[in-house]
C-alpha cells in the first residue's frame, strides 16, 4: 500500500516505484541516480556555471522571462503531472505552484540587475578621503536544491531561480513522492533555451541526497523536515558548505475578542486545510478568547461541513500525498481523542475513497499535552483551544520548538501588530492565514527549529551569491616603520574625527 517503494533492479540499480494517493493506482518506476551517475551531473553542472558565470543580468532575466512564458504556455501539463502526483485540486496546483512560479520569476527578473549590479559604498571617516569601495556579486557555483513533496514544483523552481540569476547552475533532488513534479523544472528551462546542464535533476531517496553533498555543491538550499534539515547541516558543517533550512511548523493562531469572527473562522479553515493541511506554514492551533469561543466554533464547524472533498481534482480538500503522513495524521488524531479531545466533524479516513483521504476535522477541548498541539501533524486538522486572554494565547503560541509563521485576528490593527511582533515565529499575518511565503518582497525563514537562513526577498536571492567587497585607492593607508610620528598622526585623526559630536555626526 506503500505510495512510493524503492526495489533494486537486476542490475543491483535503485528503483523507484510510485502509487497514485488518489487511487493508490501505479503511476512509474524510475531509476535512481547511482554514485557513478551523480558524480557525472556534477561536473556537468561545474562545467555549464563556468560558461554561465559570465553570462550578463540582462541574458539571465531574459532566460527567466522565456521560462515564465514556457510555464504559462505548458499551465496544463504542469498542473497535470503535480496532480499525478499528488492529488492536489485543480485550483491549488494552479495557485501553489503555476501561478506563485511565474510570479517569482517575474518578481526576480525585474530586480535582479538592481539587486546584483556591483554597488558603490560611501565610506565612512578619515577612509572616505584616500579609498574608493564596491561590491560585487560574484556566483557560489554549483547549487544544490533539495525538495520535499509538498509543494513539489514550486519549492524547486523557486531555490532554482534565484541561483541561476546569481550565476549559479542548479541540481535539484526532488522528493521521492514527487520525482517527476520536481524533474519538470529542468524541462521547463529546457524548453525555454537554456544552456545545456545549467539545470539538472538527480531522482532518488534521502541516500541519494547525502550522496549528491558528498560531492561537494557550493551551496545547499533545503527544504524539508527537522530531522534531515539538521542531518544536512552536520553534512555541510563538516564540509563548510553554506547552505540554507526551510523546515517545519506549528504554526498558532490568535483570535482576539474584537476579531471578525466569519473572516477568522474562514481563515481557520483554510489555514488549516489548504493543501490537505500539507502547508509549512498552516494552521495548526488554533486559541480563541472565551467570550467568542462559542461563536467561532459554530462558525467553524459550518465551513468545514460545507467542504466539498473530492478525487476528481474539482473539490476543495484532495488526498494526503503519502501513507506516512496519513498514519501520522490518524496517530494524532487518536492521541487527542485518548486525552480528552472532542470531534466536531470529521476524525477518520474518508470511506468514500480508495486513495489517502483523511476527513476535514474539527477538534476541542484539546491541549498542549497532545501531540496534535506538540508535533506537526501536516492534516486537514482544526485543533480549537479556548484562553482567558491575550497573554494566555501568546504564552501558548510560542510555547513550541517550531517558529515559522503565524496569525493574529483582530479589528485593533495596532494591537494585531503588537501581538504579531511578540510571537516567536519566522513571520505572521494579522487577520490573514500565513502567506509570506508568497510575498516575494520579505525574506522567508523560520527561527527555533524551523530553520536556518532564508530564502525569498532580496536577502534571499543574496544568498545565492558572494557580497564581494573591492577596496580601491591609489596609495596604501598604512606601511611600516611604526614611529613616534605615525603615532601621533593617528592620535590627531581620533581627535579631529572621534573627539567632536558634530563631527562624528557627518563623518560617522
Ligand atoms: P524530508 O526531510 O523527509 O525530505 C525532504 C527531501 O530531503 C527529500 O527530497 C528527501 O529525499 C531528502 N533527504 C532525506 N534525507 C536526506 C539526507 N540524509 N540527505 C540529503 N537529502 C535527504 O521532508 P518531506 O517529508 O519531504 O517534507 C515535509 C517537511 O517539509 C515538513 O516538515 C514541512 O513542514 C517541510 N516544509 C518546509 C517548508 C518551508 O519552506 N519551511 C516548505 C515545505 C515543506
Amino acid at each position: 500500500m506503500a505510495i512510493f517503494s524503492i526495489s533494486h533492479s537486476n542490475d543491483g540499480r535503485k528503483q523507484l516505484s510510485l502509487k497514485s494517493p488518489v487511487d493508490l493506482s501505479h503511476i512509474g518506476t524510475y531509476d535512481c541516480a547511482n554514485k557513478d551517475e551523480i558524480s557525472k551531473i556534477m561536473t556537468q553542472a561545474k562545467v555549464a556555471q563556468a560558461k554561465w558565470k559570465t553570462s550578463t543580468l540582462k541574458d539571465r532575466v531574459e532566460l527567466m522571462h522565456k521560462v515564465a512564458d514556457v510555464v504559462i504556455d505548458q499551465q496544463n501539463q504542469i498542473m497535470e503531472v503535480v496532480m499525478r502526483e499528488t492529488g492536489k485540486p485543480q485550483q491549488e496546483a494552479m495557485s501553489m505552484e503555476v501561478f506563485s512560479s511565474v510570479d517569482s520569476l517575474i518578481f526576480y527578473a525585474n530586480r535582479a540587475e538592481k539587486w546584483l549590479s556591483d554597488k558603490k559604498i560611501k565610506m565612512h571617516g578619515p577612509m572616505r578621503f584616500i579609498k574608493k569601495t564596491f561590491i560585487t556579486y560574484k556566483p557560489r557555483g554549483v547549487v544544490v536544491v533539495i525538495t520535499p513533496w509538498n509543494g513539489p514544483f514550486i519549492l524547486s523552481i523557486n531555490p532554482v531561480i534565484q541561483a541561476l540569476l546569481c550565476g549559479n547552475s542548479a541540481i535539484i533532488k526532488p522528493s521521492e513522492i514527487t520525482p517527476m513534479s520536481g524533474a519538470l523544472v529542468e524541462e521547463i528551462f529546457a524548453l525555454a533555451g537554456a544552456p545545456k546542464h545549467l539545470v539538472q535533476t538527480v531522482i532518488g531517496d534521502g541516500e541519494t541526497g547525502a550522496e549528491l553533498i558528498d560531492q561537494v555543491p557550493d551551496k545547499v538550499s533545503f527544504t524539508g523536515s527537522v530531522s534531515t534539515g539538521k542531518k544536512i547541516a552536520s553534512k555541510c558543517g563538516e564540509m563548510l558548505i553554506p547552505f540554507s533550512l526551510e523546515l517545519g511548523g506549528k504554526d498558532a493562531m490568535i483570535v482576539c475578542s474584537d476579531a471578525d469572527i466569519k473572516d477568522a473562522a474562514s481563515g481557520a479553515v483554510v489555514g488549516s486545510c489548504m493543501n490537505a493541511g500539507q502547508y509549512c506554514c498552516g494552521t495548526e492551533r488554533i486559541y480563541v478568547m472565551e467570550d467568542i469561543y462559542d461563536e467561532f466554533v459554530a462558525e467553524v464547524v459550518s465551513i468545514t461541513k460545507s467542504l466539498v472533498q473530492s478525487n476528481d481534482g474539482k473539490g476543495d480538500i484532495g488526498p494526503t500525498f503519502w501513507d506516512k503522513q496519513i498514519e501520522i495524521i490518524e496517530d494524532h488524531v487518536k492521541d487527542a481523542i485518548d486525552k480528552g479531545a472532542k470531534v466536531l466533524v470529521g476524525g477518520n479516513r474518508n470511506p468514500s475513497f480508495k486513495g489517502l483521504y483523511f476527513e476535514p476535522t474539527v477538534l476541542v477541548e484539546v491541549s498542549h499535552e497532545m501531540k496534535v498541539m506538540k508535533d506537526e501533524t501536516f492534516g486537514p486538522i482544526i485543533s480549537i483551544m479556548k484562553v482567558s486572554s491575550e497573554e494566555e494565547a501568546l504564552t501558548l503560541a510560542n510555547q513550541s520548538h517550531y517558529g515559522l509563521n503565524g496569525n493574529v485576528w483582530t479589528k485593533d490593527l495596532v494591537k494585531g501588530k503588537k501581538i504579531a511582533k511578540s510571537i516567536e515565529t519566522g513571520a505572521c499575518s494579522v487577520n490573514d492565514m500565513a502567506m509570506s511565503y508568497g510575498v516575494n518582497e520579505v525574506p522567508f525563514g523560520g527561527v527555533k527549529e524551523s530553520g536556518l537562513g532564508v530564502v525569498n526577498g532580496k536577502e534571499g536571492l543574496l544568498g545565492y551569491a558572494h557580497a564581494m567587497p573591492i577596496i580601491v585607492g591609489k596609495k596604501s593607508a598604512s606601511a611600516y616603520p611604526y614611529t613616534d610620528k605615525s603615532l601621533d598622526q593617528l592620535r590627531s585623526a581620533l581627535k579631529i574625527f572621534w573627539g567632536n559630536k558634530l563631527v562624528r555626526k557627518i563623518f560617522g
